[in-house]
């Protein structure tokens, strides 16, 4: 489709402010990493999101939706499509029901934008346990869903009701978390390329001074543990079945090692940190590197946790 007649149809849905021509993609990635993307757009409304995917459907325009883009390497050359941001338009989150009877549980709808820091830091403030785990990863609900998060033990898979999804057919639907066949960061909506709209959540009741005693603690031990200070994307690979990619990545002599500005981090070898203003290319190198010498050393097949984004 000619580009004038691509903005304008974007422009129309979402308002010119909420559609950017070329946008670096590394201002939108904790890696800090990435080329242009042909539109940037942030849709405002549900109404907005269902058009605007429908209308790249219907015209065959490649588009990926981010969140927070705390699990993604945009390649050096950036995107050639729609970039579509779910953020602060979709941020927030409502309690549905107190109590089930005879318990003291919680149920909460939070939509796709919301951030899982945000979240669990208003959880505590409104006394619901069970979201400690989550507070510390630095994504938003949609992404947090479709790649079955966790951490310390526990996943999304443990506290998901269902997902509000809008599905490869542009149909709006609910489906329980069994049908979100929820895995070790994967889940149905990776598979069959789903949009989330929203989750519902079943947390507890607590107290408030011991939910943030517990996130505070958690985050303690994030800060002691991982390379904070430099941008990444959290753990580069998946847990090999068996295993820790970051104890084969060290036993392998891998920690410290560069490529470019891409580095394994010498604090925590499961993450490859952006150094000093690594390119997309850098981190492939390193990462593939790692892959071999994992697997000539160990006989240990590691993969991508990072999603790729415009390779
Ligand atoms: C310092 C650091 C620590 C981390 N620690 C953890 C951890 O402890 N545990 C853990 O599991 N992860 C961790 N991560 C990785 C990351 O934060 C999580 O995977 C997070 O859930 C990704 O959310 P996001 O909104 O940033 O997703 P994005 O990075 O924006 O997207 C990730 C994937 O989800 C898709 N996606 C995003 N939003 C939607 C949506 N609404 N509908 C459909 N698909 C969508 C994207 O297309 C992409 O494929 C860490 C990352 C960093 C940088």
């Amino acid at each position: 489709m000619d580009n004038k007649i691509l903005s304008d149809a974007l422009a129309a849905m979402l308002g010119t402010s909420n559609v950017k021509t070329d946008e670096p993609m590394r201002l939108h990635t904790t890696f800090r990493i990435g080329g242009p993307a042909d539109y940037y757009v942030l849709p405002q409304t549900e109404k907005q999101i269902t058009d605007v995917i429908a209308f790249l459907k219907k015209s065959d325009i490649s588009y990926v939706v981010i969140g927070n883009g705390s699990n993604i390497l945009v390649s050096d050359e950036g995107f050639r499509g729609v970039v579509v941001e779910l953020g602060d338009a979709f941020s927030n989150f409502e309690i549905l029901q107190e109590h089930e009877a005879g318990t003291d549980s919680v149920f909460i709808r939070a939509s796709a934008g919301m951030r899982l820091i945000r979240l669990g830091n208003q959880f505590a403030a409104n006394g619901i346990a069970g979201f400690e785990f989550a507070t510390g990863i630095p994504g938003c609900i949609g992404g947090a869903v479709r790649m079955n998060a966790g951490a310390y033990g526990r996943e999304f898979k443990d506290i998901l009701v269902s997902a509000r999804v809008i599905d490869d057919s542009g149909c709006i639907r609910e489906l329980s978390v069994d049908e979100l066949e929820l895995g070790y960061r994967t889940s149905i909506i990776a598979r069959s390329n789903m949009i989330v709209l929203d989750a519902v959540l079943k947390l507890r009741k607590g107290e408030p001074d011991t939910i943030r005693k517990n996130i505070s603690e958690l985050a303690a031990r994030r800060r002691q543990k991982q390379p904070l200070e430099y941008p990444s994307a959290g753990s580069t690979f998946k847990r090999p079945e068996g295993y820790f990619a970051a104890k084969l990545i060290e036993d392998a002599g891998l920690k410290g090692c560069m490529r470019g500005g891409a580095q394994v981090s010498d604090k925590h070898a499961g993450f490859v940190v952006n150094k000093s203003n690594a390119t997309a290319s850098d981190v492939c190198e390193l990462t593939d590197y790692i892959k071999d010498t994992v697997m000539d050393k160990f006989k240990v097949k590691l993969e991508l946790e990072v999603v790729k984004v415009g390779f």
